[in-house]
């Protein structure tokens, strides 16, 4: 095994970096077909990494129509489970591979700590890979039980061309998230990474075609939501629509669904998730570091970030404080040091809004423990404090909306009834937390939370053997797990009369 790089390391390997920056469809590099660009800043240090060709409408329909050429061809969709096993099994050595490439471009496209980016995104991409492949000739069919003189079988089959929208804060793992399922069950893709994050997908498509991947079985289109996203959504050749991303975008896609050919669409969106901690939790110093790593991990930039948190009032005073020392450890540093807690967040635009936030909570009235302001790491870089907020009250708006950003809001409550009430209050529903030594509670807790991941006693648990995705308006669909094939594949009933 190699010995961890260094800062200069990762410098040196960032110098000599050839960054792809055009389209991938049927194969090949392409650039826009009208010629546009569109700048990739870096928010390390706001430096351009290089211009990424802007797709539109016109290359929509090119990649589209090569995902359905390859996919009418057979040579994926057809090919016999035990071949694309082998294949999707290559993909994820040659990810892990290329593994301090693609956690570089990570980390300067999106500015998130690159050690995070090696041992957390890349890692648990290629298990994603791995894992998909070897499960992919383990999903039988069903015989329907039926009289002598009939057969029904129950068969699943692939959807087709499938449109995948993902966000920028995991690029590469959201992708892969999508990829893994969608190719292993046969589909043809056509990826639309964020404008804000495209480069760890341009260069993914072409480790596919090195894996052995068909030309058009997959193919990568940068380029905005309206300019890229919509027309994919909007498109009457794509099967399914599949999204990881903000939920007003989720709920639009859902529309475009409709006003389309309603394809199959299905959406991961976003969250405000509690993490209720009760005064007899097992080890209050451990629930207190777990809180301020469930909200400061990535930036704050999780779907699941435990932005709320609910503490039993007899503890909370304590609780905060311990969070409170835990936060000040994981201020940002530049993100190829390596080891550090946090890194930039994603662009200006996203800096200015975290910060808007914390302006709101302080004039709301929210009292305000740790951070609050920009913090000066790199200059030219978009880095914010870890930042706290106690006595925030339910209606607060830094309570009730998606942040995505390091601030945390914490509300106090004095029995089980309250924390229950105050933490299903939410239109979001991704995943929750209690902390408690009483294993009833515990149970009773977990089982009324309306949240599609609940996890006790730690935060943010979990690996690709479970499913992952959203109640109420974080999503539909589940990612990850065998569950993730029902939503690349339609259900066929086919009968056969047996008495002809
Ligand atoms: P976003 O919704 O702004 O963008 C996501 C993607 O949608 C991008 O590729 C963007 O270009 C595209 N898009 C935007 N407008 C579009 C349109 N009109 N038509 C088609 N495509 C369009 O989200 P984001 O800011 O990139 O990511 C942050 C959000 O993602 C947060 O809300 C977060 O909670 C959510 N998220 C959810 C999960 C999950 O699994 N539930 C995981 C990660 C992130």
């Amino acid at each position: 095994m190699n010995a961890p790089r260094t800062r200069d390391s990762w410098q040196a390997l960032a110098d000599g970096l050839d960054i792809r920056t055009q389209a991938f469809i049927d194969g090949h590099y392409v650039d826009a077909a009208s010629g546009k660009t569109f700048d990739c800043i870096s928010p390390i240090d706001g430096r351009s990494l290089g211009q990424v060709a802007e797709c539109e409408a016109e290359d929509i329909d090119r990649a589209v129509a090569s995902a359905r050429r390859s996919f009418e061809s057979g040579a994926w969709s057809e090919a016999k489970p035990s071949h694309r096993k082998k294949i999707v099994a290559r993909f994820a050595q040659l990810i892990e591979q290329h593994g301090d490439e693609l956690a570089l471009l990570e980390s300067l496209d999106m500015g998130k700590p690159v050690g995070d980016a090696r041992n957390v995104d890349v890692a648990a991409s290629v298990r994603c890979m791995a894992w998909t492949g070897e499960a992919l000739d383990k999903v039988y069919g069903e015989v329907a039980p039926t009289g002598p003189d009939e057969l029904g079988l129950v068969t699943r089959e692939s959807l087709g061309v499938v449109g995948a929208i993902v966000p920028w804060n995991f690029p590469l793992l959201m992708a892969i998230w999508k990829l893994a399922p969608a190719l292993a069950t046969g589909n043809s893709v056509v990826l639309k990474p964020s404008e804000k994050s495209p480069l760890t997908a341009i260069r993914l498509a072409e480790i596919a075609i090195k894996a052995g991947m068909p030309p058009g079985v997959l193919n990568v289109v940068p380029g905005f939501g309206k300019g890229a996203g919509e027309p994919l959504a909007l498109h009457m050749d794509v099967d399914g629509l599949v999204f990881t991303g903000s939920t007003a975008v989720g709920k639009h896609l859902l529309q475009c669904s409709g006003r389309s050919n309603m394809k199959r669409a299905y959406m991961e969106c976003g969250g405000k998730s509690p993490n209720i901690v009760f005064a007899d939790a097992p080890d209050l110093g451990k629930a207190a570091e777990a809180a301020a790593m469930g909200i400061f991990y990535n930036q704050g930039e999780v779907c699941t970030a435990a932005s709320r948190l609910l503490v039993q009032r007899s503890v909370k005073d304590e609780f905060v404080a311990a969070v409170v020392e835990a936060g000040r450890r994981m201020h940002p540093r530049h993100p190829l040091e390596p080891g550090a807690p946090m890194g930039a967040l994603v662009d200006e635009g996203q800096t200015a809004r975290v910060l808007g936030y914390i302006e709101k909570g302080v004039s709301e009235g929210a009292k305000l423990v740790l951070g609050g302001k920009r913090a000066d790491v790199v200059a030219g870089g978009c880095y914010v404090e870890p930042t706290v907020f106690d006595e925030v009250e339910h209606g607060h708006t830094i309570s009730r909306e998606e942040i995505f950003g390091p601030v945390l809001s914490v509300i106090g409550f004095d029995d089980e009834a309250e924390a229950l009430r105050l933490a299903n209050d939410t239109e979001f529903g991704l995943a929750a937390g209690v902390w408690t030594r009483d294993i009833s509670r515990a149970h009773r807790v977990a089982r009324k939370l309306r949240a599609g991941s609940v996890w006790v006693n730690y935060w943010d648990g979990g690996d690709m053997t479970a499913p992952f995705g959203g109640y109420k308006q974080s999503g539909n669909g589940r990612d990850k797990s065998l569950h993730a094939f029902e939503k690349y594949t339609e259900v066929k009933a086919t009968w056969i009369n047996l008495d002809a």
